[in-house]
């Protein structure tokens, strides 16, 4: 059994479902699960980590992790980690995990595997598969020496638990004293789009360079509407103006595990492919029969998106209606 910290993923009050797949297959292999939540006035949130697998929560708050810095949360967790001595500490690679794992890792002189598709536990061990040559082909890591492991989970990787109500944590209180910090969040400018994160949907619409422009991109937001999804764009189309950065799939943009990738007037370039070829199911829409796209596609549809995307949405809504 492994002493494994869960760093705990949460904005606006809101918990975030990256944490729940950490703590859950953290708990199924039998673990001592205890989950970090960093913060200000979060100690609410405590109550919900019991039911997903934690069997301790410590509430880990003080003014400067009210917003994120990865100065304030490396400061924190290692503060935390020298009185709890985890052997694993788990962080979602979402993009604030990604940005303060390797500094913590460097901070606790640890190993770190990042965007990790698969967890195995062997005792205190931790075994990890990542893919690797841009998903290519995945190699499986395990960790030498002593000290902490440190890992980033890819989001939707694992599955989300049925949370258990019956199940709760022994919650805990812990004042980091965080040090001289050099860095601080002066002000939060939000985003405007109300839409789900292409790397939290469990459905995402991407779209490429045939688009021909942002307007069009209604096309893909309404039936991404009917679906409850995100919607993610080429490199091409960001590249563009057609989208934000933030809607960026692949190498250089946001790697996404969905339950459904669907891929529309995207040629399927290796660099988008990194990011999306985890996807557990990938449609593709695309006027080129030999587009490689193709060759991840579970089901690929050859012709205009322009006319089959409209026709998918009305019949994904007779569906849902029925
Ligand atoms: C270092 C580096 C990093 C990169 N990082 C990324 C990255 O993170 N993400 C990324 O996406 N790319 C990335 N790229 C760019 C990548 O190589 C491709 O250029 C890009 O993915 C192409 O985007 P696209 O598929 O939208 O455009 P194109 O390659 O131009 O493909 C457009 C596709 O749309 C099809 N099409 C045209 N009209 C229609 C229609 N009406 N209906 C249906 N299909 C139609 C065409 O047949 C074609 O297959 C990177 C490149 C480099 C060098």
């Amino acid at each position: 059994m492994a002493k494994v910290f869960v760093i705990v993923e949460q904005r606006d009050g809101r918990l975030k479902k990256s944490t729940f797949e950490l703590l859950g297959a953290s708990a199924a292999a039998g673990n001592d699960t205890h989950a970090i939540l960093l913060g200000d006035g979060v100690a609410d949130l405590a109550k919900e980590l019991g039911a997903y697998g934690a069997s301790k929560v410590h509430v880990v708050q003080n003014a400067s992790l009210k917003n994120y810095t990865a100065e304030a949360y490396c400061a924190a967790i290692a503060e935390l980690a020298k009185s709890v001595g985890p052997d694993v500490i788990l962080a979602s690679h979402s993009p604030t995990g990604r940005d303060f794992m390797p500094k913590l890792a460097a901070k606790l002189n640890a190993g770190l595997a990042s965007d990790c598709i698969q967890l195995g536990f062997d005792g205190g061990k931790l075994k990890v598969r990542r893919p690797v040559y841009a998903g290519k082909a995945t190699v499986e890591v395990e960790f030498v020496g002593s000290g902490p492991q440190l890992a980033t989970v890819r989001p939707n990787a694992l599955g989300i638990p049925k949370p258990d109500s019956s199940r709760s944590a022994e919650i805990m209180s812990f004042t980091p004293s965080l040090g001289d910090l050099k860095t601080k969040v002066a002000e939060v400018v939000q985003g405007s789009s109300a839409r789900p994160d292409v790397t939290e949907a469990s459905v995402v619409v991407s779209g490429g360079r045939s688009l021909k422009s942002a307007e069009n991109f209604k096309v893909l937001e309404e039936m991404a509407d009917v679906l409850g999804a995100a919607v993610g764009a080429s490199r091409a189309a960001v590249d563009a103006g057609f989208r934000p950065h933030r809607d960026q799939v692949g190498q250089t943009g946001k790697v996404v595990s969905p339950t459904l990738y669907i891929a529309c007037g995207i040629s399927g370039a290796i660099q988008h492919l990194a990011g999306m070829r985890s996807s557990k199911v990938i449609v593709a829409i695309n006027t080129d029969p030999e587009a490689p796209i193709f060759q991840v596609a579970d089901y690929g549809i050859v012709g205009d998106l322009f006319a089959l995307v409209p026709l998918l949405k009305e019949e994904f809504k007779k569906t849902k209606e029925h």
